[in-house]
């Protein structure tokens, strides 16, 4: 039994059957926060990590709910799978989280498709989730829950184990209550996540926003707040805020709250830069681009990341300055969504429809304004970019955090580059990365002028920047992330002890 259950959708490999064969690879899909998960058992920790599996009874041989993760990384963490059928993963994560879910949590609410029987299902793969955690974890032990896919475990989970404390960290952006509450099941998932002991978010205005949506539920007694850490800026940004509560009571039930941005594995990053692949990609580049201001851009095909916009504003820089035309390009890296989330089309159609027309119009011989590569890099290639770009332009409309943004920072501060970054007022990095010349994504001349301004920066103000921003990068790593966390739930637990 483990002390520390870790609980995910996605196991940390991927698992395709080949001639009847169970065979596990490295995800096809970048996500940066799996290797930061998988680092609290780096050490040996103990511990288990549950997550869906695909199964079909009728096909698939017998099914083994334990297996290794990585025996020679992870000694004792153990994976517990939950089998699911294609269906129900289908319909759970590809269908329902991310048309009901994902758009009402970054505030697009207009887009959410509500379906009873796709909450039915829900459900079902949440009690599944939790049935799988009770049996791993041992006696007192801290499972700690991730995002919003996994929302009604805990509902499941504290019956069958009231001795377990239960954590839960929200990895997106958590909308305000007037957003929120559009949900039809919001008292239940409510409900259920003030089952949790502690609940974690990125920045303090994501918490607060929680702690409004929790009023409109339940009478709550503001148990401690306190100013938010000089860390998270307090004005000049959307999502800044001046206070936050740290604890609350709700039915006499005690809650800790807190802000935890992701931080990032500097070491790695680190290691990548210095390995010959990523030298060899940097040199090519660099013969590639000389000459050339680049304007790099990074994220997944997402209505939420403000691609669109990004591509007219950036088509809107060249008509306003001319002198530009030839001298700087736009490197847009956009990693297509999940096969299956036909969603996206559209959005993909007007992207490209707007990238065809910037250059059909700017073009000339031996220049072309926008590169656009739907695919995704390897992160030894996405490095290389970020140490060959002058701006990093990030623009999402909302989003939780942006690990982007640091690794642009990271990867500057590491080789003392000179980059600038441009990013988006409403992601949660902006409340973190004093030193960012933030933008407004809603507004087509601030994005314009403000990537204008990236581009003209003198070269002593752009390196005090990077400097200011990689200081606080390097010190909020992912292990004082994970440490924090930890600690504050162990906190969290004690005062609840306390309070009652
Ligand atoms: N990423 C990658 N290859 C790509 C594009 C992105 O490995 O071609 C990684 C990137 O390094 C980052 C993650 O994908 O760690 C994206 O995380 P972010 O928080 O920026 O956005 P999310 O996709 O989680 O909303």
């Amino acid at each position: 039994k483990a002390d520390l259950v870790m609980v995910y959708h996605r196991l940390p490999y991927e698992e395709v059957v080949k001639d009847g064969q169970l065979i596990r690879r490295p995800p096809s899909s970048p996500n940066g926060i799996l290797p930061t998960l998988l680092s609290f058992f780096a050490q040996g920790q103990q511990g288990s990590w549950v997550a869906w599996s695909v199964h079909d009874p009728r096909k698939d041989r017998a099914f083994e709910v334990h297996t290794t993760v990585d025996k020679e990384r992870y000694a004792n963490l153990v994976a517990a799978r939950v089998a699911l059928s294609k269906n129900d993963v289908d319909v759970f994560y590809k269908r329902f989280s991310k048309e009901a879910f994902w758009p009402t949590l970054h505030t697009f609410w207009e887009r959410a498709i509500f379906r009873e029987e796709d909450w039915a299902v829900f459900l079902k793969v949440n009690q599944l989730f939790a049935e799988r955690t009770a049996a791993e974890a041992a006696e007192g032990a801290v499972v700690w829950l991730h995002d919003y896919n996994l929302w009604m475990v805990p509902a499941y989970l504290r019956p069958l184990r009231p001795d377990l404390t239960i954590a839960f960290f929200h990895h997106t952006y958590f909308p305000s209550a007037d957003v929120f509450n559009v949900l039809p099941w919001r008292r239940e998932i409510i409900g259920s996540l003030l089952q949790c002991d502690y609940i974690g978010f990125h920045i303090p205005r994501q918490s607060e926003n929680f702690v409004d949506v929790i009023r409109g539920v339940a009478p709550v007694e503001v148990l401690s707040s306190q100013d938010c850490a000089p860390r998270f800026l307090t004005y000049g940004c959307a999502v800044g805020l001046d206070r936050m509560t740290r604890s609350v009571s709700v039915h006499g039930r005690h809650i800790g709250l807190g802000a935890h941005p992701v931080g990032l594995d500097i070491g790695r990053v680190k290691e990548v830069i210095d390995q010959p692949d990523c030298q060899a990609e940097m040199e090519k580049l660099r013969e590639q681009l000389k000459g050339l201001r680049v304007v790099l851009s990074v994220e997944r095909l997402d209505y939420t990341k403000g691609i669109l916009a990004k591509m007219l504003a950036f088509e809107a820089l060249l008509e306003a300055h001319p002198e530009l035309v030839g001298k700087v390009s736009l490197l847009t890296i956009c990693v297509p969504a999940a096969a299956e989330m036909t969603i996206y089309d559209t959005l993909l159609q007007q992207i490209e429809q707007a990238v065809g027309r910037i250059n059909g119009r700017f073009s000339q011989v031996g220049w072309t304004p926008v590169h656009f590569f739907y695919r995704a890099f390897p992160f030894r290639d996405l490095i290389a970019y970020y140490l060959m770009a002058d701006v990093m332009w990030i623009t999402p409309l909302r989003d939780g955090l942006n690990l982007v943004a640091k690794e642009y920072v990271a990867t500057q501060g590491l080789c003392e580059g000179s980059g600038v970054l441009v990013l988006s007022e409403f992601a949660g990095a902006a409340a973190e990365l004093h030193g960012a010349l933030l933008t407004n994504p809603h507004d087509p001349h601030d994005l314009r002028d403000t990537l204008y301004v990236g581009l003209t920066l003198g070269r002593a103000d752009r390196e005090s920047r990077i400097r200011s921003m990689f200081a606080i990068v390097q010190h909020n790593d992912i292990k004082r992330w994970g440490d924090e966390f930890l600690e504050s739930v162990q906190d969290s637990r004690r005062e609840g002890v306390e309070y009652l």
